[in-house]
């Protein structure tokens, strides 16, 4: 077979960027700055077939490679030292068929696009708040925002994905996943995590149409917490589906706890609908109002903007309120957090009939279906106290450990020992097969990569 014998005569195409080149540097750079990698060759793909040349090239030579698109990855793990990262950000195409409501999503466009495209037509995917997080990365690992409670996550609503995959020896083909074909693929692809199968260059998303929403922010100061937080965490679960909230406890030096949330409702059920919130604590700043949903997204966006270049973060997920101990335990870590901008943020997943429960945990890939509640514990720094930084947000996870369970493969973690289960649960098993079936010689890999799995044996 042609595709089997070993050639080394495919050629890169794309906008290629080599060391030396003037744009190199800015061009291997994570989002992440903790990470600071040196690839052998950038590769910004503007179609399929250069993903396809690229596989190959890199097989046939024997190069490590890595799938980029948003460069969000919390361990860098979209970077390689010595090999080649193929980069989707410049196939960034959107196109929406409003009759069908659905929407060819290429993956290498940043979430603010996706949105501002969508808004466009009056639709909606529900995504994640972080402008400039790659919808490639966000939708292969889930998905979480504040449509999540209302349409699941993103990865619910991918009906479709084509994929660069490895195959033969040396080659690479473009195959597409959906309900009829590959449909092991897809079931992989929602929730599986991103960079394990091949190079997903489109996804095809069923959307939702949008006009205006409602927001609120409330703020207390930080002596309110006890209070606070223990009835948000009751509150945001069992509240209508229509509403997905989120609260970020700051580091005491800095003194607040703030909580924002959306309703696709009015502003006069929104404030209805807060007052238990309003009645906890005593709020500092209180707003309430209605948006076109594209001035929502900025808004949400803002949080995420202006953060500090190097990073920590652990995840977790709540499936019942924390207990008075595991509050007290936030209170006593976060009045030692090595600097201002160290936080617990939670948002609100599951609970009264939520889209992102609704669906069986083997449904997808995504098994954190009964899940309330998903945690982040952070800590941010510029330059100096990496380690102080890194041992503080080590051991507030291993402190809480008793009362949240799991974690996000977005919100991958290196020091997990037992990743698979963390992230993958129930799945992991299923994951390895589908792995062997579409990356066999495991050409698609990094260090919490699925690995293959063992043939399963059938009985004669
Ligand atoms: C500031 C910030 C805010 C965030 N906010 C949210 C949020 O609101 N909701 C949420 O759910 N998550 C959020 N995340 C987490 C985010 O979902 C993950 O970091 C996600 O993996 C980022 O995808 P990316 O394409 O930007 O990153 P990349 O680093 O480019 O990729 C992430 C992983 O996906 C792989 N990959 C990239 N492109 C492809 C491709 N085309 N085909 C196959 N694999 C690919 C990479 O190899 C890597 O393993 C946030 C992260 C950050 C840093």
């Amino acid at each position: 077979m042609a595709r089997n014998k070993k050639k080394t005569n495919t050629r890169l195409t794309g906008r290629l960027v080599f060391p030396g080149n003037p744009s190199y540097n800015a061009a291997r750079m994570e989002f992440n700055r903790r990470f600071s990698k040196f690839p052998r060759v950038i590769v910004f793909c503007k179609r399929t077939q250069d993903v396809v040349n690229a596989v190959k090239w890199a097989r046939e030579r024997g190069v490590r490679l890595r799938a980029r698109s948003g460069r969000h990855s919390y361990e860098g793990f979209s970077a390689v030292n010595g090999g080649i990262i193929i980069d989707v950000s410049e196939m960034n195409k959107v196109k929406v068929n409003r009759k069908k409501m659905v929407a060819i999503v290429q993956t290498g466009n940043p979430l603010a696009r996706v949105y501002r495209k969508l808004w466009d037509k009056r639709v909606a995917l529900p995504a994640g708040t972080a402008p400039d997080v790659g919808v490639a990365g966000l939708a292969l690992g889930g998905g979480i925002g504040l449509l999540s409670r209302k349409y699941g996550l993103t990865c619910d609503n991918l009906k479709q994905v084509k994929m660069v995959v490895a195959s033969g020896r040396y080659g690479a083909r473009t195959i597409v996943a959906n309900r009829r074909k590959h449909s092991d693929l897809l079931w992989a692809s929602r929730g599986g995590g991103g960079g394990n199968f091949g190079v997903a260059t489109s996804y095809t998303f069923r959307v939702r149409p949008i006009s205006k929403v409602s927001i609120y922010s409330i703020k207390w100061k930080w002596a309110d917490l006890e209070k606070v937080l223990p009835v948000w965490q009751r509150w945001a679960p069992s509240v209508t589906n229509r509403l997905t909230s989120t609260i970020e406890v700051s580091a005491k030096q800095v003194g607040t706890i703030v909580s924002t949330g959306q309703l696709l409702g009015s502003v006069e059920e929104l404030r209805r609908l807060i007052k238990p919130l309003l009645r906890a604590g005593t709020p500092v700043k209180v707003m309430a109002k209605t948006v076109p949903f594209i001035e929502a997204t900025r808004f949400f966006a803002e949080s995420d903007l202006n953060l500090e270049p190097k990073f920590k973060i652990k995840g977790a997920y709540g499936f019942r309120p924390l207990p008075r101990e595991g509050v007290r335990i936030i209170r006593d870590y976060l009045s030692i957090a090595p600097n201002r901008h160290s936080s617990v943020w939670s948002q609100s997943l599951g609970g009264a009939g939520s889209a992102v429960s609704r669906v069986s945990p083997t449904a997808t890939a995504y098994p954190h279906r009964k899940a309330e509640t998903i945690y982040e514990l952070s800590a941010r720094w510029r330059n100096r106290g990496e380690q102080r930084n890194i041992r503080w947000v080590r051991s507030f996870r291993r402190a809480l450990s008793p009362f949240v369970h799991g974690d996000y493969v977005n919100f991958p973690d290196l020091e997990i020992k037992n990743w698979p289960k963390a992230y993958y649960g129930v799945n992991f098993g299923r994951l390895k097969q589908v792995k062997r079936k579409y990356d066999p010689r495991n050409v698609f890999r990094f260090a919490q990569s699925i690995p293959v799995g063992k043939p399963i044996r059938k009985w004669k």
